[in-house]
């Protein structure tokens, strides 16, 4: 027997600043059958940020080569910059039964749920607005531009938690760690996912 399922592909969304790199981080460092899809994106680097660990770095013509050549999954514009979860590596991870989590924001989200209706959506929301404008000042990432872009954002992207099944609010790291790692083992023992073994059983019996 010992039948490995398949992966689990996880949407994860939520607005800027909200936390979900830093629970995210938590969630993967505590398995390794969690793996974060790397993104590309045209947006600048900031400051530590790794060419291949955090995004492919691109210009918006490798963006749309990419594109056109039929291998990102889905796309969008987002604060003026363009971010694409590229094919490439998606399915060998879901076949070999790893979990393949997209930190996306909520245009993309719709796409692949459209795509991949077995997809596993969740939506991190801040405790309240006043926490989310906050943390997006204090971590000193953007300019007060840019910011103020962020939080009106944040909002329109608010209101798209309605297309996600899970929603989790990020008042603590490791409760939101530990919903999460809930969800994904429950979602594991769905009876449509577990149906391969259920006939493997009854054929071998
Ligand atoms: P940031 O610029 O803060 O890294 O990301 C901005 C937003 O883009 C975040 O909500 C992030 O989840 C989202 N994002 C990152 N990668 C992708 C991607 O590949 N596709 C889409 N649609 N959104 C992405």
């Amino acid at each position: 027997m010992g039948m490995k399922q398949r992966g689990l592909l996880v949407v994860f969304s939520g607005p800027s600043g909200v936390g979900k790199d830093s629970v995210l981080k938590k969630v993967l460092a505590s398995r390794d059958d969690l793996k974060l899809s790397v993104s590309y994106t045209t947006r600048k680097p900031r400051d530590g940020e790794v060419h291949g660990k955090d995004y492919y770095f691109v210009s918006k013509e490798e963006f749309f080569d990419v594109v056109n050549s039929g291998q990102m999954l889905e796309y969008a514009e987002y604060c003026g910059n363009y971010y694409g979860t590229p094919l490439s590596t998606i399915n060998k991870e879901l076949d070999a039964g790893n979990t393949v989590i997209l930190e996306i924001e909520v245009q993309g989200g719709e796409q692949i749920l459209r795509k991949f209706p077995d997809a596993v959506s969740m939506f991190l929301v801040p405790p309240s607005l006043e926490e989310l404008t906050n943390r997006l000042k204090n971590r000193n990432l953007d300019s007060q531009e840019i910011i103020l872009k962020r939080i009106s954002e944040a909002k329109r992207e608010i209101e798209f938690s309605c297309n996600y099944k899970y929603v989790i609010i990020n008042d603590s790291i490791d409760e939101c760690a530990g919903k999460i790692l809930k969800i994904i083992d429950s979602e594991f023992c769905l009876f449509r996912r577990m149906q391969e073994y259920i006939k493997e059983v009854l054929n071998n019996g």
